[in-house]
């Protein structure tokens, strides 16, 4: 189809003729600043703000970034007091295992109505919670604030407070109105809330070798993967804070001599919390990709200076990469000089996964974070190949731009970046919560690698119109005869395309 024919013919659909230019999705003049190019001067990145508005953010709302952190927590409740739409951010939509108590899986929600926005409810709050807690016993209940709960004042912290004393269980309110700040906000809004627990429990017993796993969601049981090499290291793990999490284990982690910090974005804030109030020092890992993940583990034995542990995470890292590395050399020949975009919410994991398709032989052509601070843009800048599109923030239109202009061949993103990439023929990697493939640890650099390999080299993409042009005439696919010639030769003519689709979708 003519994507001049489709936008023409598209007016009865409302849409004025002007949205449907080429133009129309060029980025908005105020999110330049939040943009920059590898390998070219430049200041710090505008990054760490509210979203723009008018910029359909890619970033979820402060309730969402609290409810992230604080879910993995399973044996306690987790209870939103506000509409029932805000709740749709429940345990199934994301990958985060439980060895134990399921509670959390569990979407508990106010359902705040009409007439409680009139008279307020703390009331409604106060019976789910006294109901909640009679019927399912746990260990402690967070409680989340959400934008009508802001607006109207509900006083959480006294309903909590009550019902604590009433039910003997630690009640925690979590003060994250979703319209207060970024995610970021929520991270900290979690933190928080964890603190109030943190130093109630007893630390009789804990090894001097030991550590708190921060950050790391147990998506796909990675947590477990992790705790694994620590264990063959020799090295206690007193809690995972963020997944697999247990109230009890939370109450006595200040014992722990290291927290280990995976999610620096959610993580930081209660990491240097606990290194104020209770002396835990830490440290800002990631588990993803070999360098990576070999780095984490020579980190934790060069911090409790132990050439024994330094010796068996030498151990660990060999036996862990021989048993992957033949299969990682064969997936790079096919892989080598494949491009791929990034965008994921907090920067570490941007960082591990440049190095990670490096060691595929790819090459990043996109990078972006939700939650990113100038510091880590500045290393991203550093670190990536000269050319390479850096954003902070950024929004569906401003990614299919870059997409198309760097041509990419892969995609790794979450949930709302896959039909981004499925729309403009690219492949796609999940890399985020929702995914249910252990990603991280050298297993789950085998397994990035796989669906990497399998995603970048589906003959399917042969048939997105814009790569078939550039194949000899007798290779073209039998059914993209009849493409416009300016539907299928570049960037420009995609984005017309993208929005010939959009287009084609609202009529
Ligand atoms: S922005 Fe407000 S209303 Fe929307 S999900 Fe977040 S807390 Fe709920």
């Amino acid at each position: 189809m003519n994507p001049t024919t489709s936008a023409a013919s598209s007016s009865g659909s409302g849409i004025p003729p002007s949205v449907l230019q080429p133009s129309a999705l060029e980025i908005l003049p105020s999110r330049a600043s939040s943009i920059a190019e590898a390998g070219k001067a430049g200041g710090p990145l505008n990054c760490g703000k509210t979203s723009v508005a008018g910029s359909v953010s890619q970033r979820a709302c402060v309730f969402c970034g609290s409810r992230v952190v604080l879910y993995p927590i399973a044996d306690a409740l987790h209870i939103v007091h506000g509409p029932i739409g805000c709740a749709a951010y429940t345990w199934d939509i994301r990958g985060s295992q439980s060895s134990g108590p399921q509670l959390f899986r569990n979407s508990f929600s106010t359902d705040m109505q009409e007439l409680d926005v009139v008279y307020g409810g703390e009331k409604k709050l106060e019976r789910a919670l006294l109901q909640l807690i009679a019927k399912h016993q746990p260990k402690a209940a967070f409680v989340y604030g959400t934008c009508i709960v802001g607006l109207i004042g509900d006083d959480v912290g006294a309903v909590c407070k009550r019902v604590a004393a009433v039910t003997g269980i630690p009640v925690l309110s979590v003060a994250s109105e979703g319209f207060k700040g970024t995610k970021k906000d929520g991270y900290r809004a979690a933190c928080e809330a964890v603190f109030h627990l943190i130093g109630t429990g007893d630390t009789t017993g804990i090894s001097p070798y030991s550590l708190n796993l921060m950050g790391d969601f147990n998506i796909a049981g990675e947590s477990w993967v992790v705790r694994g090499y620590l264990e063959r290291m020799g090295v206690e793990v007193v809690a995972t804070i963020t997944g697999d999490g247990r109230v009890d284990a939370i109450r006595r982690c200040h014992g722990a001599k290291l927290n280990l910090v995976q999610c620096s974005g959610s993580m930081t804030h209660l990491a240097k919390k606990m290194q104020e109030v209770y002396g835990v020092p830490f440290k800002r890992v990631s588990f993803f990709g070999i360098e990576d993940m070999s780095a984490a583990l020579y980190d934790v034995a060069k911090h409790f200076g132990s050439p024994e542990l330094m010796e068996k995470a030498r151990e660990v890292v060999r036996e862990e990469v021989a048993k992957i590395y033949p299969q990682l050399r064969t997936w790079r020949e096919d892989l080598k000089g494949k491009k791929a975009a990034i965008y994921v919410g907090g920067a570490f994991k941007a960082f591990s996964l440049v190095r990670a398709l490096r060691t595929l032989g790819m090459r990043t052509a996109l990078v972006g974070t939700q939650t990113g601070d100038a510091s880590d843009y500045e290393t991203l800048r550093e670190m990536c190949d000269p050319g390479t599109i850096i954003v902070d923030d950024s929004n569906p239109i401003e990614l299919a731009k870059f997409c198309l202009e760097q041509d990419v061949d892969l995609f790794i993103g979450g949930v709302k970046e896959r039909p981004i990439a499925y729309k403009l023929g690219i492949g796609f990697c999940d890399h985020n919560h929702e995914r249910k493939e252990c990603l991280a640890g050298f297993e789950g650099m085998a397994n990035f690698a796989r669906e990497v390999h399998a995603s970048v080299m589906s003959p399917v993409w042969n048939f997105v119109p814009r790569r078939a042009t550039r194949k000899a005439e007798g290779l073209k696919p039998e059914g993209l005869k009849s493409v416009e010639p300016d539907l299928a030769c570049g960037p420009q003519s995609a984005i017309t395309n993208l929005k010939s689709a959009i287009v084609r979708a609202v009529a």
